[in-house]
């Protein structure tokens, strides 16, 4: 099937060079289609007092699109649950989420630029061994969520790295980027290939086929929750985002993308959620997320945030930076296990690791936390402790 892909690559990257000979500018169509590397570092944005992501295409991230090769991968027992929350090499926030148990994997989400894929790719490939991802997921048309899917002409994305045999995104969307035309243009050549693409909406419904829940495991289930924004208009595309809970017997891990509070509190109203033992932080650690309607159902136990801590990509204002201030009032009445992928650094690359890659596995009992950069908490970080306070209210699982 891969090999049927490549072939199927190499057919349409070559008609499309032949019939681009007509036409003037298309070479930058070619570009589009199969990525191209922008070299725009960073785009001039106005302060702003809340982080608003842009869904734009420009702003491609990094300048040296190689994956730095010393890439550390956190050692893993294949036969146990593991959830990797991944750093995306740049210095701009993404998501990318791998969750594998045996030789089945699920991504969700391919952040943070098309740049990315030089990083996501080879790090999912050492997992992911037989380079089948059984089911892919995107939230939403973003591009720190999406780009990664795309990738660029030195560096594949997912779509062409990897066989996809269930693709699952947001039915709904406000998009008209070229990083959107490009995913869809992508995935609905992965579909072309074999995979089968369902809207979230048509699992929620269990529709021409597609499934609310599947099955990764003997009781290991990925389950599509119901986001009233999967059939309801909104100005805020964060809030399309497609919801998971994945769950292992009474263990549940609970991933929302980049809701927003309306989206959280609705998600409670519509969903019977338990208490999960892992939250990714929703939309990347931000004030307008993890509110508490949401929160105090879900009592996380840990919260893993992907983003590039500190960044002022999206803000100036250093109390709504990710993750936020307001996100750590919030959350800390329920755990100070905290962890964060990616740290601005005054580097040459502008950003460094923080925890890094960071995998939580669970052998069905326990849950064991790794990271290919350092094991602090959140709160015992150096860059917290300059920029961010710890309630008085907030708990400390920290032995005395
Ligand atoms: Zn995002």
């Amino acid at each position: 099937m891969k090999k049927g892909k490549k072939w199927l690559s190499l057919l349409l990257a070559g008609a499309l060079t032949l019939s681009c000979t007509a036409f003037a500018g298309c070479s930058e169509m070619l570009d589009e289609l199969l990525g191209s590397f922008d070299t725009t570092d960073e785009t001039v944005k106005t302060p702003e007092e809340l982080p608003k992501e842009e869904n734009g295409e420009t702003n491609e991230g990094g300048k040296t699109p190689e994956q730095t090769p010393e890439q550390e991968y956190p050692d893993i027992q294949t036969e146990n649950l593991s959830i990797h929350f991944l750093e995306v090499g740049n210095k701009y926030t993404g998501d990318c989420t791998l969750i594998k148990v045996g030789d089945t994997e699920v991504l969700i989400d391919a952040g943070s630029r098309q740049g990315s894929a030089a990083t996501i790719v080879p790090y999912i490939q050492n997992y992911c061994t037989d380079g089948v991802l059984e089911y892919v997921i995107a939230t939403h048309a973003h591009q720190d969520h999406i780009a990664g899917f795309v990738g660029t002409k030195a560096a594949k994305g997912i779509f062409e790295s990897f066989v996809c045999e269930t693709i699952i995104d947001f039915p709904l969307t406000n998009a008209t980027t070229q990083i959107y035309q490009n995913y869809i243009s992508l995935r609905d050549q992965e579909v072309a290939a074999g995979a089968t693409r369902y809207s979230a909406l048509q699992c929620w419904e269990e529709m021409d086929g597609a499934q609310r829940s599947y099955e990764l495991a003997e009781g290991i289930t990925i389950n599509i929750l119901y986001n009233a924004f999967y059939e309801q208009t909104t100005s805020d595309e964060n809030d399309y985002s497609v919801c998971t809970l994945l769950s292992q017997g009474d263990d549940h891990y609970l991933f929302t993308g980049d809701l927003e509070g309306e989206g959280e509190e609705l998600l409670v109203q519509n969903n019977d959620l338990p208490k999960c033992r892992l939250f990714k932080g929703g939309h990347h650690g931000s004030p307008t997320s993890n509110t508490e309607a949401l929160l105090s159902v879900i009592e996380p136990e840990i919260v893993c945030v992907c983003c590039c801590c500190g960044s002022d990509e999206y803000t100036k204002n250093i109390a709504n930076m990710f993750p936020s201030q307001a996100f750590v009032d919030r959350v800390a009445k329920y755990t100070d296990q905290i962890y964060v992928t990616t740290i601005v650094s005054d580097n040459e690359n502008g950003f460094t690791s923080m925890n890094g890659n960071i995998v939580v596995s669970s052998d069905g009992k326990t849950l064991t936390t790794s990271f290919s950069g350092h094991n602090l908490k959140f709160k015992d970080t150096d860059w917290f402790k300059e920029n961010r306070v710890w309630p008085t209210d907030g708990v400390s699982s920290d032995s005395p």
